[in-house]
């Protein structure tokens, strides 16, 4: 019932988010300066790494409204857990299916390969010969 070239993976399973479910997941970013004072407070420092959230640093607001800089929770989030850090909510439910390739074609056998390229040598040089280059 289900396509063999779609991968649906699991949406509750532990594990990471792939970088492009994070990038199309609804967790809007933002730049310390254009953050609406209106949503609550920035934080001083960053959960993460605890460096300083400032106006100039670009940051993201996960569903769970923990404010965290991007590259610190895009990292946190690809390669630890699909989860809030500091509250523990989990967004394994923005895995999104995968499209699975099809096999590629059968590589050419080195073998092959050079013979194409003695071929086309060869069509070269008889195509030089017609145009009286050699
Ligand atoms: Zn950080
Ligand atoms: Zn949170």
């Amino acid at each position: 019932m289900s396509d063999p070239d779609i991968y649906v993976p699991s949406q509750t399973e532990k594990g990471p988010l792939h970088a492009r479910d994070v990038e199309q997941a609804r967790m809007p970013c933002f730049l310390g300066l254009d953050y609406p004072d209106d949503n609550g407070h920035l934080p001083e420092t960053c959960p993460l790494c605890f460096d300083d959230m400032t106006h100039d640093s670009i940051f993201r607001r996960l569903p769970c409204n923990h404010l965290i800089h991007k590259q610190c929770i895009d990292k946190w989030l690809c390669t630890k857990d699909g989860s809030c850090p500091f509250c523990r909510e989990t967004f394994y439910h923005l895995r999104r299916p995968i499209v699975v390739r099809e096999s590629l074609p059968e590589p050419i056998e080195d073998e092959d390969k050079d013979e194409l390229e003695v071929g086309r040598a060869a069509f070269v040089l008889w195509w030089k010969k017609m145009l009286c280059l050699v």
